[in-house]
């Protein structure tokens, strides 16, 4: 027995399902979790000493990669200070003036601790400044796991197959309401029915959490148009994208400007932080300003901004965004041809730095319904082909890649070595 096997043995002893987050769990591939010690650059160090390339960046923070110098001399040179305060500090206001200058929309932001207070304390802003009570998400689009966000929501709900959770009053969940991912008509259709009571559409505006989809032409755009005519307020979910679908999140990559914002992921550099930002005016319903109550005792942490203002910091290195793309060009495209080669239906999405691979025969995956029904068996048995030469990728067929800049052209050739084997032996079964 591996020692990742052991310690997962024992981990479910006295944590539920032996994770603190269900999709780590590897439910949606079979098989026993991989248990990490130590992750450098591109790679990630597990129990028993094996090496592997790592696709998942802790789910996407890690950008620049694992244990980034700087991020981590600044983590350090902050706790030596004093691990927290709960009164406001200087690098606050540097953390915030960063956000604003990296992401435009953003006139005003607020720090919290992970994307799923973000989105929470986003939609009930919404809700306070409009005074209306319905919302509209997407379905298999995730946005945390707040009660109203919880509804048809992918990710490890989808992964789990319990996209509406138990636990959720049928009360809050009637407020949600839930349409088809790019599919602007049916937004405008729902809207024609009862759009002056919608507060908010809240959208990843590259899902991330039913594998990777981008926005076709027209839809965040549709989007805007939608919000605008009926007052409603349009969120962007960038806790995936931002920084990463372009430097300046999908909203720059799109040309599409959300009234608000919400960030985490790589704005943490690794530490647990969130945000929501957005149009001056609307913020200015927050607290203490506004009457929206949002609150937290280690919001804007000095070490998490130390952490996160480390990470934002390097960012602008000239060319860091061109090699990142050309490496998931390099990947994406090197895993087709590999694909085609052993005759195994397969196809990809990428948006900067997110990338996803399919399973199945369609040429394109736009929707919800595409991503659902690709061949899981292929994508299982190709997953552990993949782990156990080394290689760690999502352990779902309903998450995205992380490409870091820590990626070198040896690693993603490396990784297209152990993709040739794994579709080889796809195509032999
Ligand atoms: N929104 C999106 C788009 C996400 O991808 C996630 C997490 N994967 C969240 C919100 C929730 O963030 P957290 O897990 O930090 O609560």
């Amino acid at each position: 027995m591996s020692r990742s096997e052991e310690l997962f043995q024992k981990a479910q002893l006295s944590i539920p399902g032996g994770v603190n987050s269900p999709v780590r769990a590897f439910n949606g591939v079979g098989g026993s979790p991989i248990f990490i010690e130590r992750a450098e650059g591109a790679y990630m160090f597990d129990a028993d000493g094996k090496r592997y390339i790592d696709y998942v960046g802790s789910w996407g923070p890690m950008i620049l990669g694992h244990n980034n110098p700087a991020v981590l001399d600044a983590t350090i040179a902050a706790a030596q200070r004093g691990l927290s305060f709960g009164t406001p500090t200087e690098v606050e206001i540097t953390m915030a003036e960063k956000i604003k200058d990296i992401v435009p929309s953003i006139e005003k932001v607020r720090m919290v601790n992970s994307g799923t207070e973000a989105t929470m304390t986003a939609i009930r802003l919404a809700r306070g400044y409009t005074k209306r009570d319905k919302i509209l998400k997407f379905e298999g689009n995730y946005h945390g796991h707040a009660d109203a966000l919880l509804v048809k929501a992918g990710s490890g709900a989808l992964t789990l197959g319990v996209p509406n959770s138990p636990g959720i009053p049928e009360d809050f969940a009637k407020h949600t309401l839930t349409v088809d991912y790019n599919n602007i008509d049916s937004v405008k259709a729902i809207f024609e029915e009862v759009g002056d009571q919608i507060a908010c559409i809240i959208v990843e505006p590259v899902a991330g959490n039913m594998n990777c989809i981008p926005p076709v032409p027209g839809f965040l755009e549709g989007l805007r148009e939608i919000c605008d005519q009926y007052g409603s307020i349009l969120i962007f979910d960038e806790v995936m994208s931002g920084f990463r679908a372009a430097p300046g999140g999908a909203q720059e990559r799109y040309g599409v400007t959300p009234d608000l914002t919400t960030l985490g992921k790589v704005i943490g550099g690794g530490m647990p932080v969130g945000a929501f930002g957005g149009k001056k005016e609307v913020m200015g319903y927050i607290a203490p300003t506004g009457p929206v109550y949002q609150a937290g005792t280690l919001s804007g942490n000095p070490v998490a901004m130390s952490a996160g203002l480390a990470a934002l910091s390097q960012l602008n290195k000239p060319g860091l965004y061109d090699q990142l793309y050309a490496r998931v060009d390099q990947l994406l495209d090197g895993m087709q041809a590999l694909a085609d080669e052993a005759g195994i239906p397969f196809t990809t999405n990428r948006a900067g730095s997110m990338f996803g691979f399919f399973f199945t025969t369609d040429k394109q995956v736009t929707t919800y319904q595409q991503a659902t029904q690709c061949n899981m068996e292929h994508f299982r048995r190709f997953y552990h082909l993949m782990l156990e030469q080394g290689v760690y990728l999502a352990p779902s067929a309903f998450e995205g890649g992380f490409m870091s800049a820590a990626h070198s052209e040896q690693d993603i050739n490396d990784t297209l070595a152990a993709a040739a084997k794994a579709f080889a032996a796809l195509a032999a079964e």
